[in-house]
């Protein structure tokens, strides 16, 4: 990790999400590569042309696939474009965006909602293969509750790997938030026992554990996260609690496919996607929400504590084609 991490940009200092110029600025930069190779495409395809034909429909189908929107979402845009397009007799590229863009947005607000929480403390439980961005990401949210006035802990059970320890201590050295932590190979049960009951003792507002991602089986996974949430359930009955699970949008149809396994042995409640900066498949945000039904809950956008994002689907759909 490097210095320049250490940074927190004026922006954050007030709550992200609430700051509309700062919430922009990292959308786009988030959606950069996503969204130039989609507009070039897309530009190129219509150069020339007064009518959307078919075989530019087509082309633009393609391109929509490339960016990872997934297949039957990038099937579903071009049947509403071309029934739309028809009627409207657009080809420019500027109308084209504006189509597309409210028909993602239109999608995107028929996906799943995010499960709704009240009053109470909380944790979050955080879960992703190894390298993903989980430990970044829960310092991001830790930050962002830091500035929200809440009081934060963080508890290390990623007790496979030493670095995972050093790594979230590191973060939280930085953030002067206080890690619950034992050494290697501990049992990450007893590092969430000890960090509930020091959540409680120091009325703590959110408290964010973070989890081993080793995805040798899938049996091995399950017990592992298992024994974890029976700790959780048993420890903390007044907690309200959530599965948020990492993925690294820079992996493209790999990250869908452990979303797909993350499912099916942990009952995921929301999806944080990391390094959406780095890629120009951006769109997988929109196939997680739909052809998973998973909601996207926030994007990452940096490597920087502040540089994290809530998903806002309209936003998203703006940012990504208009
Ligand atoms: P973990 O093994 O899943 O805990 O992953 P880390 O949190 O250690 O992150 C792995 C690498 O990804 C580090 O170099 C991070 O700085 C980087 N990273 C994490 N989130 C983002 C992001 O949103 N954007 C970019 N560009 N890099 C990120």
């Amino acid at each position: 990790m490097e210095d320049e991490i250490l940074e927190i940009a004026p922006e954050a200092r007030v709550p992200a999400g609430d700051d509309s110029a700062g919430f922009w600025k990292k959308l786009k930069r988030g959606l950069f590569m996503t969204h130039t190779e989609i507009v070039e495409k897309m530009s190129a395809a219509l150069t020339g042309k007064a009518v959307l034909d078919e075989a530019t429909l087509e082309y633009l189908e393609e391109v929509l696939i490339q960016a990872d929107l997934g297949v039957d979402t990038a099937l579903e845009l071009i049947e509403r474009l071309r029934r739309n397009a028809l009627k409207e007799q657009a080809a420019s590229v500027e109308s084209l965006r504006k189509m597309l863009s409210d028909e993602v947005a239109d999608l995107l607000q028929a996906a799943p909602r995010p499960r709704t929480f009240g009053q109470g403390p909380m944790l979050t439980l955080v879960v992703g293969v190894n390298g993903v961005g989980k430990t970044t990401s829960i310092a991001k949210l830790a930050r962002r509750e830091q500035l929200r006035g809440e009081k934060v802990l963080l508890a290390a059970a990623d007790t496979f790997r030493a670095a995972a320890i050093e790594q979230l201590a590191l973060w939280g050295e930085r953030l002067g938030i206080e890690v619950v932590r034992q050494g290697q190979g501990a049992d990450p049960g007893a590092v969430v026992y000890d960090a509930i009951h020091a959540a409680r003792a120091r009325k703590v507002g959110q408290l964010f554990v973070d989890t081993a991602g080793r995805l040798h089986t899938k049996d091995h996974l399950m017990a592992e996260l298992s024994k974890v949430r029976r700790v959780i359930d048993r420890e903390a009955p007044e907690w309200q609690k959530r599965t948020l699970l990492v993925l690294d949008a820079t992996t493209g149809q790999n990250a869908l496919a452990q979303a797909k396994t993350f499912s099916q042995v942990a009952a995921v409640d929301g999806v944080l996607l990391a390094k959406l900066d780095g890629t120009a498949k951006g769109g997988m945000a929109v196939a997680i929400a739909r052809e998973l039904k998973l909601p996207v809950l926030y994007l990452g956008v940096g490597e920087k504590a502040d540089d994290l994002i809530d998903f806002r689907p309209r936003e998203f759909a703006s940012a990504l084609l208009g």
